[in-house]
This record gives C-alpha cells, structure tokens and sequence, in this order.
C-alpha cells in the first residue's frame, strides 16, 4: 500500500485530499497542528469507510516536528511515497502595518514548512528511487496580490523551490510539482465579502468559484503514475483565471 503524508489536512483543501487519497487506496497521513477535533473527526469518518489513516499533530514550521512525523510514517509504513505541502496560512495587510513577526509566522509556515518536509522526506525517497512531491502555491504567488506581499512573496519561493528540486531530485526518480490555485471556497477565505467573491467569479471564464475537490483531483493525478512525465510544474486549477 503506498503512502501518503497531506499536511495541514485538518481543514479546507487539505482534508479533502486526504479524503480522496485515502478513498483510493492509500495509508494517508493527516497532518495537523491547531484543529485536532476535525483532524480526529476525519479521522473516524475514513476509518468508518475501511480506508487506512492515521493522524499526526506537527508544526510543519518547525523542523523536529516534521522530522518527528516522517520516523512515524517510516516507522510504521517503512515508507513514503507521496508528501504533499499543503498547510498554510494568508493574512490581508498593507505592508506599512506587517510586522516583523508576521514575515517570520508567513514564510515559515508557508515556506519554511516546505524546504522542512522536503528535506526530510527527499533523504528516504532518493534511496528508493521513488516519490512524488506536491507543493501547494497559490496563482498569487505568481500575479501578486495588493495588500498580501508576504504571502505572494511566501507562494512565489514555493514555485521557485519546486523548480529547482525537480532538477536536482528527478535523477532519482522522482518527481515535484506545484499546484497553485485560484479562490478556492475554504476557511482561508471567510474574511471575503459576497461583493468580492461575485467580483472574483465575474473574471473567471468558468464562472464559479473552486471548490476542495477542484485541487484534491489535481493533487491525486499528480500523485499517480498517469502523471509519471511531468515534474517541475505548475498547474493552476482556477477556473481559467490564470491563464
Ligand atoms: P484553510 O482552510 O485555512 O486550512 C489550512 C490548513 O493548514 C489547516 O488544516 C491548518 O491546520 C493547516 N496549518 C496551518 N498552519 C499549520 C502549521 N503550522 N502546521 C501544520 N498545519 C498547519 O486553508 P486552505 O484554503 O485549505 O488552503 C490550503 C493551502 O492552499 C494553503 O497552502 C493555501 O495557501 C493554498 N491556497 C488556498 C487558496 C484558497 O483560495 N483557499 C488559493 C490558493 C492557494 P490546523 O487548523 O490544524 O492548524
């Protein structure tokens, strides 16, 4: 059975692609930090269904969590075969009032996290010639979004990461990829108005908003072997409006 480690799987995207991997098959790790009741609510409502899973509370900002996280996935599964980067946070300021600790907060959850897990996992799955890596950036990280500079900048260095270890790990047999969505209906983006949500459907050519599953089947085919020749990329499920 393959393995696969979704961090920041308690909520939003991430639960949801734990749920689609584990309803294909495989021992999926729910990664979470603050949400335990809906990780363990996940948690049972997969085991009810007779799929594999397990949760493991980390910090992805911290290195020792994450090193933590990864002994108990090879401990008990001798392997992993899958790790997807999704935890993150946003916050909406004017940089006038960003303070130094919301830089730091940002880029290590957002950024630090993922160099954390790579590093961590790429050591195992260089030695079994195999793995797939999938880093969660957002279309912001690439068009840049007024009063939210520390998250592009924290999503853009996702995609400039990604890039570079897909040359240097794909020798190895392995491949890393980026998914970078559009407004995906989630917590993240609670704090939006119905005004700005009807503004952002008006400039997407699919005229909707995206949904968890949108991303989680993105995620899932670049976790298959369908997707055995792309590596290095980045695919923006938003409805078309990156394009
Ligand atoms: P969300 O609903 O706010 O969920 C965020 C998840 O990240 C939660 O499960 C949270 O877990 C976890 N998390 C936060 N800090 C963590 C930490 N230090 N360690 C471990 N887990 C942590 O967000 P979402 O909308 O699903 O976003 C998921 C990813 O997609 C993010 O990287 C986001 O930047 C990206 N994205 C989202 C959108 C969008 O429109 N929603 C668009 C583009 C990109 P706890 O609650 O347990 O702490």
């Amino acid at each position: 059975m393959k393995t696969a480690i979704i961090t920041g799987a308690s909520r939003g995207i991430g639960a949801e692609t734990a749920r689609l991997f584990a309803k294909n098959g495989y021992a999926t790790i729910i990664n979470y930090n603050n949400s335990e009741k809906e990780a363990f609510s996940l948690k049972d409502e997969l085991l009810a269904q007779g799929c594999c899973v397990d949760v493991f509370k980390a910090d992805v900002s911290k290195f020792d969590e994450c090193k933590a996280m990864a002994d108990f996935v090879i401990k008990k599964y001798k392997r992993i075969d899958v790790l997807v980067n999704n935890a993150g946070i946003a916050q909406i300021k004017p940089l006038f009032d960003v303070s130094e600790s919301d830089f730091d907060k940002m880029m290590s959850v957002n950024f630090k996290s993922v160099f954390n897990t790579c590093k961590i996992v790429s050591d195992h799955m260089v030695s079994n010639k195999s793995g797939k890596i999938i880093n969660l950036s957002s279309v912001w990280g690439n068009v840049g979004s007024s009063c939210e500079t520390i998250y592009c900048a924290s999503k853009a260095a996702v995609i400039g990461f990604t890039k570079a270890l897909a040359k240097e790990l794909g020798p190895s047999g392995i491949n890393v990829n980026c998914v970078a969505p559009g407004f995906i209906q989630t917590d993240m983006n609670g704090c939006l108005s119905k005004d700005d949500v009807d503004e952002i459907v008006d400039e997407t050519p699919l005229a909707r908003v995206g949904q968890p599953q949108d991303v989680a089947n993105v995620i899932l085919f670049l976790a298959d072997e369908k997707s055995a020749f792309v590596t290095g990329q980045v695919i923006y499920p938003s409805g078309g409006w990156q394009i």
